[in-house]
């Protein structure tokens, strides 16, 4: 059995604690890997590795190019690793081969286009309203940077977090999810190879309140980057308030993907079944909330029905699954507990339903992929986010409701407007309280591009050139080049 130690100082590290826990293969529901579990202890050591090499050795010497250099050179060495960091990924998270292989072929542009930014973080010169003073800024960075991962893309959301804290000069403790810590281990050797002094990225492992929460609360922590719920999320806020830390938070989400009646069908079809079974449901954009225009719903639901039949669910090793299992035991009771709450509220069930009993599924957590109709707005099903793959499809009549229902929920992360109209897509787009719009595709995302929350979805942004200020402080200098300081007890 594999067992994987933390990531400290540039030295794989026992625990403190000497204590191991187990990482499950959701297919098969068995142990595959030994995971170190973390505590204060260990979470204080890397930050103090982290806190050196920021103020000693050679990263506070590197210019911002050499920075720069570094980062491309990591994002070589993830594309050559992508296939073997891919199948890693899969056998913790169950996610389907086909999405992982394309995440880690995607990966390396975090890491290129960050480190193409490094050298061009700028201060400004001030026109000052003072006669012989010159004042400049300096962007710099904020310093240690915990980065706190969750189990559905571990290495994709550690690189929004890691490519532009690296660009602005800042060292990092990363902290994977206890669910899915293997491929960050894996993925770390690659920053020796690429050669990043020892202490500038380090990875401690294990539970979110045993190792966690001891990076929040650590003085020398100036920055939380956190993606996961959003009650992990408040609390982290919360906590990290104490001590004035900046904080960015990437919650989840209760998306709407809307369809008008003059949208393409056939598109919008693809794009409602792909907003909600991609990778089973697990993603925080996920188009868990389908509303569709009264006057095409039955045939629109007849053509989803007839499509998501045809999904095929299995080994998510094979290029040929379509939907695979839930990555975590308690996430797959929760789906299927969410499924029972929708039955007993009254949405009508047309698909799915349960656990999925295909002979292909094994002893897998798998649940077939579901679909209410007749849903309200304010039943739970439509409020809370489930995290699985379980559609809730609701009925509109024109503009105005559509837009009412898609903003009548307390989260605001991604949303899809399916029409031919452009003007209409313009109003939605403006109207719509989501960090997101997606007109007539739905789930793209790039490294160029802003990525976070309205409302209860998060904080901050990542992705594109506003994630660096993230990372940074401004310092705003001064200089007297000829006006008399004066003697300050004399009035002039
Ligand atoms: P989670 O909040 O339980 O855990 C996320 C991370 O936080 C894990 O590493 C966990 O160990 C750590 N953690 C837990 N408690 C902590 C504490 N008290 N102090 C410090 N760290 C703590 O979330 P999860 O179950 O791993 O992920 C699923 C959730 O993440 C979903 O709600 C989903 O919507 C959200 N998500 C959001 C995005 C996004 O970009 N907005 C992306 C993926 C997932």
């Amino acid at each position: 059995m594999q067992k994987y130690q933390m990531y400290i100082d540039g030295a794989y590290a026992a625990p403190a604690s000497g204590k191991w826990f187990d990482s499950y293969n959701p297919y098969t529901g068995e142990v595959w890997a030994q995971i170190a579990q973390g505590g204060a202890e260990d979470a204080d050591r890397a930050v103090r590795a982290a806190h050196r090499a920021l103020t000693e050795g050679p990263w506070p010497q590197l210019s911002a190019s050499q920075r720069g250099l570094l980062l491309h050179k990591l994002g070589d060495l993830v594309a050559r690793d992508a296939k073997k960091l891919a199948e890693t990924e899969v056998r913790d998270n169950g996610k389907l081969i086909a999405e992982m292989q394309g995440q880690l072929n995607y990966i390396p542009q975090w890491y290129y286009y960050f480190g193409g930014l490094a050298d061009k973080i700028q201060g400004a010169v001030i026109p000052l309203d003072k006669k012989g003073f010159f004042n400049f800024t300096r962007h710099e960075p904020l310093g240690v940077v915990a980065a706190i991962t969750p189990w559905n893309s571990p290495l994709l959301l550690t690189a929004w977090k890691l490519a532009p804290a690296l660009a602005a000069g800042n060292t990092v403790v990363i902290k994977p999810s206890e669910f899915t810590s293997a491929s960050t281990l894996e993925f770390v050797k690659l920053f020796e190879e690429a050669g990043f002094p020892p202490g500038v990225v380090n990875v401690v492992t294990g539970f979110g309140k045993e190792v966690g929460m001891p990076l929040v609360e650590h003085p020398l922590v100036r920055k939380i980057a956190f993606t996961g719920s959003d009650t992990t999320g408040r609390l982290i806020n919360e906590t990290a308030a104490k001590t004035f830390k900046r904080v960015s938070l990437e919650l989840g989400g209760k998306s709407p993907n809307i369809v008008f009646a003059d949208a393409n069908l056939e598109e919008a079809v693809n794009g409602a079944v792909s907003g909600i079974f991609a990778a089973t449901g697990q993603t925080c954009i996920a188009g868990s909330r389908l509303l569709l225009q009264e006057s095409i719903h039955d045939a629109f639901v007849e053509k989803l029905l007839a499509l998501a039949k045809t999904a095929r669910m299995g080994d998510p090793m094979s290029m040929d699954t379509q939907v695979g299992p839930v990555t975590t035991r308690p996430q797959y009771e929760k789906v299927l507990g969410y499924i029972d709450i929708a039955k007993q509220e009254g949405a009508k069930l047309l698909l799915g339903g349960g656990a999925a009993t295909r002979p292909e599924c094994g002893k897998g957590w798998f649940v077939e992929p579901t679909v209410f109709a007749g849903v309200n707005n304010k039943m739970r099903i439509a409020q809370e986010e489930v995290f699985g793959p379980v559609l809730s499809v609701i009925k509109f009549k024109d503009e105005e409701e559509a837009l009412a229902i898609a903003n009548d929920v307390r989260f605001g992360l991604g949303s899809g407007v399916w029409t031919s109209d452009i003007g209409r897509a313009m109003r939605m787009s403006e109207r719509i309280q989501a960090g997101t719009v997606w007109v007539n595709t739905y789930r793209a995302v790039s490294y160029l591009s802003p990525f976070g929350g309205y409302k209860d979805s998060g904080l901050g942004r990542e992705n594109g050139m506003e994630a660096v200020r993230e990372y940074l402080q401004v310092k705003s200098v001064l200089i007297n080049t000829g006006a008399a300081t004066g003697n300050p007890f004399v009035l002039r």
